[in-house]
């Protein structure tokens, strides 16, 4: 049997959530038409106290468009240097929304209100405007790592009162949800739009919610259709999201204790230099080299399983809702008898 770690979008879906997307009533949503889809953005809206939401085929369009509906070309946007937005968008940025970015070095992608502010251009012709500040929850290159209360609130507080508009990728933020046990609608007050994905840790196919206020989520709406985002009968897709929303959330906590497990086992293991603290479903761990790092996932492709190399001899295994306890036994044999 396969066991593969590589991400968690290589979920599929479940034989009950396959049943609720064959039952969903559908429509055609562009015209608003498709009351699954109706449905999914208002319980996505609700759960964070946002006014509004919109459904995308996926994560990178739900912030490219944020990030579309927030600047100016010539803008300048503020966020960490291992930002998915903009490491893993395709130039995104440049492509969609001809903005500059000012880029953050936090320590495991985390920076503070202090990095914040000395990096807002102040009001002179020669600097681009610093129009946002986008974050990410849980931090996808940190290794799963989840913001604090505080730590949102003193970096969201200060650039808003520095006039900018703020963003939350959180692709993975159910992850840290259930991780820090956070109250979901805290996110209205920071953050005034906020991405999710449902094509993760959830287990859905497709689908990612952009949330913001009504206007926002209007204008959203143009750019989603001017990206060829718009789509049909999407209410067979987001059937699967209601069901995962209601579903899938909470059992996250289970994805996180067997990231735990793996840990402490890579701990004891001697080819492995460092694991990366685990908090949530992502265990990083680093090996002498690049060329070691490559030599041990084509070892682990031997045993049927499968994971990811990051650079600089890290390897990523990422925990998910097809990984049972039996697979994280079979592959800790053989992390053992190869790392030693
Ligand atoms: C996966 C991911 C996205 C969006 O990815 P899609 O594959 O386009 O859905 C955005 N941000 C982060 C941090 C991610 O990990």
């Amino acid at each position: 049997m396969q066991i593969d770690l590589r991400s968690d979008t290589v979920t599929k879906p479940t034989n009950e959530m396959l049943e609720a997307m064959g039952n969903a009533s559908v429509g055609d949503d562009v015209y608003g038409d498709d009351p699954s889809v109706n449905k999914l953005q208002e319980l996505t809206a609700a759960y964070f106290g946002m006014e509004s939401g919109l459904f995308f085929p996926s994560g990178t369009m739900a912030n490219q468009v944020a990030i579309k509906n927030h600047t100016q070309a010539g803008d300048e946007i503020i966020c960490d240097q291992t930002a998915h937005i903009y490491r893993y968008e395709g130039g995104g940025i440049a492509f969609n929304s001809g903005a500059s970015v000012r880029l953050l070095n936090g320590p495991r992608g985390i920076f503070t209100a202090d990095d914040v502010v000395a990096n807002i251009n102040s009001e002179d012709v020669h600097f681009p405007p610093t129009t946002l500040l986008s974050i990410e929850n849980t931090v996808n290159k940190g290794g799963g790592i989840c913001w604090s209360s505080e730590q949102l609130s003193s970096v969201c507080d200060i650039a808003q009162k520095h006039g900018l508009k703020t963003h939350l990728d959180g692709a993975r933020l159910w992850n840290a949800l259930v991780k820090t046990q956070q109250n979901p609608l805290q996110y209205s007050q920071w953050f005034n739009s906020i991405s999710v994905c449902f094509s993760k840790g959830l287990g859905c196919p497709v689908g990612s919610i952009l949330l913001g206020n009504t206007a926002f989520i209007n204008s959203a709406r143009r750019h989603r259709k001017r990206f060829g985002g718009g789509m049909r009968q999407a209410g067979y897709l987001a059937a699967a999201c209601i069901y995962a929303l209601q579903n899938n959330v909470a059992r996250l906590e289970n994805d996180h204790i067997k990231a735990q497990y793996i840990q402490t086992h890579l701990n004891t293991l001697v080819l492995v230099k460092e694991v990366m603290p685990v908090e949530t479903n992502i265990v990083l761990f680093r090996t002498e080299s690049d060329k070691m790092a490559n030599t041990i996932l084509n070892k682990l492709k031997d045993h049927d399983i499968l994971a990811a190399s990051t650079g600089g001899g890290w390897i990523r295994l990422v925990i998910h809702l097809g990984i049972s306890d039996a697979m994280i036994e079979s592959l800790n044999a053989v992390l053992k008898k190869v790392l030693g």
